[in-house]
């Protein structure tokens, strides 16, 4: 097909923009046909742009032939130029904002044909194509409307975000992409360095420590929106890259970097119609853990853990007595649900919550459920007597409903009634999705015992300041010290976290000795840091906000993937470029990762000359021919290395020759 040049056309307007007082405006477009329908007398098609779609038509009676034939090759998504005439449509569009007007064709241009889209470009209610499809053809995917909603946001939160430091007087700096393996405790990307055998650069896992360095130049208030890289297994709210909104602060407590922050989530919640002024509550990590079973609580709706161990001491129910005689070791927790529907859940509802809880690694779901028919329990023969009354008053239960209980540490118990807990409530509607719930955890635990690595490690990271009141418990008692640590969580989802940094030697070091990590190697890895905090290092404190989590639940989306324009999957694989994919040797040889093993190869004859020279090229390509041989034919084996040169010859017949 013969394609139209651009030239000199240029639009007048944006197809989104017309309205009834363009009428009798002759108007040129640009855009892409999204639907064509030919009527036999009539012709429409709808122009769609960046800014909206609006609808072209040809009278084909009175129309130039040539004019016809050429709108008649049309098919969607081929790239047109349109002039024409706007007037007013007989039958409007409602839903359409441009559905009053149309606009009388009288030439069109052709800049581009398209192939029919491998997925529906078109955004009709609920019909999605396969994600694989959608992620490989992502160009496609993107001209979906309800991505580009997306990414239009997510562009607004990026700009509100600047403004709002810029106001407040932040510095936006970069820091390096290529740099030292940082400890935010995840998997490092590394980078081989050519110039460098055997060294790497490691992506940063984020700026931490060039943040708290900038503060010790003197900048005070650092902010920038930057990349960050953990090769971590994947979840539905994570990728292999994701951006955040870094900052850090001098001379700052909790509470001023929480002052910063909240006037930003106020501001971007109101993008999408929410209102969340007012202070957000502050919830302790303890607290978190005891009433939701989680450090990052939904609380849309009031739905508590509860303890029930005490209930159970002298009870014939063993796995429950069991538990009250450990002496706190284990507890009995539950959580009551009240409510008809909660009373009515069915065998069928509970066996498959009973399924999640054993996934979580809980051994059943002990359960008690007061239904139109009086009380149906795993463990009825136990409720008998006063029993049940005192379970229901200890539950603060009345009328219908349901409680499910969990036996074990307070970390199991937490695992599986805090997933369970918000399962239940989305099952009996308690969740007002319409809400948005900000709230902070703070006081987390400084360290945690890691099984594997068998010593503390940081919950945050190792440069967190302990808690001033339980500074003292880094060398008696590390587990219980608690640090002045802070998590932003909305709905569910922690969407920032942050924290008071040490900024003395004496406690950094305090601290690496609590994570095991010797005085060796802290210099090695962390002399930079050690040095600067030795040169005059102000009290800091800042905090990092996940920006791909924040749009997603801004942009009401279930999954970042949709606004991330080109995110990987959860196998952490581009299916639109294929990356990663495998280089060639030589750019393995030039990274010195090629492992140099040496090869041994069949030879027809072994011949010796002490002649320097010849092509090395040819005389591995001939070696690697007479390689192929058959044993059989084969007379000899050389081995060489992968320079090609000979390290041990010999004839399969007669004697080894030593290189
Ligand atoms: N660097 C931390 C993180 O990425 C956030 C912070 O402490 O500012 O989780």
């Amino acid at each position: 097909m013969q394609l139209d040049p651009l030239g000199t056309f240029s639009r007048t307007h944006r197809n989104g923009e017309l309205r009834l007082d363009h009428a009798g405006k002759t108007v040129r477009l640009m855009g892409w046909a999204r639907k064509v329908r030919d009527m036999g007398s009539l012709l429409f098609l709808d122009l769609r742009d960046r800014w909206g779609i609006v609808q072209l038509r040809l009278d084909i009676t009175d129309a130039d032939p040539a004019l016809v034939e050429k709108a008649r090759t049309i098919r969607s998504e081929f790239v047109l130029g349109a002039e024409g005439i706007v007037v007013e449509r007989e039958s409007k569009n409602p839903n359409l904002a441009t559905g009053d007007v149309e606009v009388k064709l009288t030439k069109l241009l052709i800049f581009n044909t398209a192939q029919t889209p491998p997925i529906p470009v078109e955004d009709h209610e609920g019909q999605t194509a396969n994600e694989d499809l959608r992620l490989q053809y992502r160009f496609l995917d993107l001209r979906r409307a309800a991505l580009q909603k997306n990414l239009y946001l997510r562009s607004e939160v990026a700009n509100i975000t600047r403004n709002h430091f810029r106001e407040h007087e932040f510095i936006e700096v970069e820091t390096p992409i290529l740099t030292k393996s940082t400890p935010e405790g995840a998997r490092d990307y590394l980078v081989p360095s050519r110039v460098h055998a055997g060294e790497f650069f490691a992506l940063p896992q984020s700026p931490q420590l060039f943040k708290q360095l900038l503060q010790v130049s003197g900048f005070e208030r650092y902010v920038q929106i930057c990349r960050c890289f953990r090769d971590e297994d994947l979840r539905a709210d994570r990728q292999p890259e994701f951006t955040q909104v870094d900052v850090e602060m001098s001379f700052v407590r909790q509470e001023d970097v929480q002052g910063v922050i909240e006037p930003l989530m106020v501001k971007l919640a109101k993008v999408v119609g929410k209102d969340v002024s007012g202070l957000f509550p502050r919830l302790a990590y303890k607290d978190a853990m005891e009433w939701y079973g989680s450090d990052k609580p939904d609380v849309r709706y009031d739905l508590k853990l509860q303890d029930a161990t005490s209930l159970f001491a002298n009870s014939g129910f063993n796995l429950f007595r069991a538990a009250a005689d450990s002496n706190g070791q284990r507890r009995v927790r539950a959580i009551w649900v009240p409510g008809e529907a909660a009373g009515a859940y069915s065998r069928k509802q509970l066996d498959e919550l009973q399924e999640v809880a054993k996934q979580l690694g809980a051994g059943g779901l002990p359960y008690a459920k007061w239904g139109k028919d009086g009380l149906s329990s795993s463990f009825k023969k136990f409720l008998e007597g006063d029993a049940e009354a005192q379970l229901k008053a200890h539950l603060g239960a009345s009328g219908e409903g349901l409680a499910i209980f969990a036996v074990g540490t307070d970390a199991q118990t937490s695992k599986v009634l805090g997933e369970l807990r918000q399962r239940m409530a989305r099952a009996f509607k308690m969740v007002d999705e319409s809400k948005f719930a900000f709230l902070w955890v703070v006081d987390f635990p400084l360290l945690e015992w890691s099984e594997e690595h068998e010593r503390f490690v940081a919950c945050h990271h190792p440069f967190t300041s302990p808690h001033p009141e339980d500074m003292d418990l880094l060398e008696t008692d590390p587990g219980a010290c608690r640090a002045v640590a802070y998590d932003l969580v909305l709905n569910g989802y922690e969407v920032g976290g942050g924290s008071i940094r040490i900024h003395d030697t004496l406690t950094q070091t305090r601290m690496f000795r609590a994570l095991g990590i010797g005085e060796e190697e802290a210099r090695a890895k962390f002399g930079f840091l050690l040095d600067a905090l030795s040169y005059g290092a102000p009290p800091m404190g800042g905090l990092a906000l996940g920006l791909d989590r924040l749009v997603m639940l801004l942009a009401g989306a279930d999954n970042i993937r949709e606004v991330i324009a080109f995110p990987k999957t959860a196998q952490a694989r581009c299916l639109m470029t294929d990356a990663p994919s495998p280089v060639d040797a030589r750019q393995l040889k030039e990274l010195h990762l090629l492992k140099e093993t040496p090869q041994t190869y069949r030879v027809g004859a072994v011949f010796f000359e002490s002649a320097e020279g010849g092509n090395p090229e040819l005389r591995g390509q001939a070696l690697q021919q007479l390689g192929q041989l058959t044993p059989k034919q084969a007379q000899g084996l050389v081995t060489l290395d992968n320079q090609g040169q000979i390290l041990e010859a010999q004839t399969l017949s007669g004697p080894t020759f030593d290189f």
